[in-house]
């Protein structure tokens, strides 16, 4: 099968892996980093066109480049590896290649080694950037994130749930992967949770305080208590409160105190306006 190492980001090791790859007959392209490379860019475009097996090797854990490139990629055969997991450039190329060899497929000789950007040269730096990608295997679209988001960067596609305005995201602000019922929302860059940056063996799950600021923002009914009333206008001391949305219940489905309760959404709101002063 033909096969494609796609270098994005990589840094001071993409160089001497881009000419080892090379040299062992791989197809090669080394592109910026595709976590910060904008939508509309030329080389999404090239990198949407490749057949075959692709080995993508970047700065980011394999579940989110992965989902991340296939947004624009409808092939089948992936493979992400992170750089951070190689000290040198020839570990990585050695994974490179006991990754093939497993999958049966002998690199194509190629005369001149093809890529986007020469090796040699580095690829542009591009600014940072910061948002959602979403782990397509586990999202039932919904809808929760779009409908919590206050800054539009969610729209449907058809019955998907997409991003589609990933620069309106807030830098920093992870928060709709923790009201997400599914943990299929990750934020690669996001250095305070291994399970929002969607680091391997570990999965978001959603936050009960979060979920709760989802149902007193956006008043949807509940699905455990099927109550629509605004919380925050909700008399919660001293009563049981729904574990799901945070108003009373009349039976025992929730033990939480209204007062615990209270806090943290006044905790979140506060947050959630601290973000939006940023804007
Ligand atoms: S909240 Fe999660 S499961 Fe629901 S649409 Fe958004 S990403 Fe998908
Ligand atoms: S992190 Fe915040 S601003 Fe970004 S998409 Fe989620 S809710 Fe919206």
């Amino acid at each position: 099968m033909h096969t494609t190492v796609i270098i994005s980001g990589c840094a001071s090791l993409e160089d001497s892996l881009a000419q080892l790859c090379a040299s062992a007959g791989l197809n090669v392209l080394i592109t910026p980093h595709i976590y910060h490379l904008p939508e509309q860019d030329p080389i999404w475009s090239e990198l949407a066109s490749l057949q075959g097996q692709i080995v993508l090797v970047s700065p980011l854990y394999p579940r989110p480049a992965e989902w991340l490139f296939r947004k624009h990629w409808n092939g089948e055969h992936l493979t992400a590896l992170n750089i951070s997991d190689y000290a040198t450039a020839e570990e990585c190329h050695a994974a490179i290649l006991e990754l093939l060899s497993e999958a049966n497929s002998l690199p194509i000789l190629f005369p001149v080694p093809y890529s986007l950007f020469p090796i040699g040269c580095s690829p542009l730096s591009l600014p940072d950037r910061w948002y959602p990608i979403i782990d397509r295997s586990r999202c039932k679209n919904c809808r929760n994130c779009l409908q919590f988001c206050l800054f539009g960067v969610y729209e449907m596609d058809g019955e998907l749930v997409t991003v589609c305005k990933p620069d309106s995201c807030k830098p920093g602000c992870p928060a709709c992967s923790r009201i997400c019922p599914e943990g299929a929302l990750m934020f690669p860059l996001c250095e305070q949770s291994a399970a929002i940056a969607g680091a391997p063996g570990v999965m978001m799950s959603p936050d009960a305080a979060a979920r709760r600021m989802f149902y007193a923002r956006t008043k949807q009914t509940c699905p455990a208590c099927g109550s629509s009333e605004d919380v925050r206008a909700q008399d919660t001391d001293g009563a049981k409160i729904c574990q799901e949305c945070g108003r009373p219940v009349l039976s025992n489905i929730g033990n939480l105190a209204g007062s615990e309760l209270r806090d943290e959404l006044d905790q979140l709101i506060d947050d959630l306006d601290t973000l939006t002063r940023k804007d």
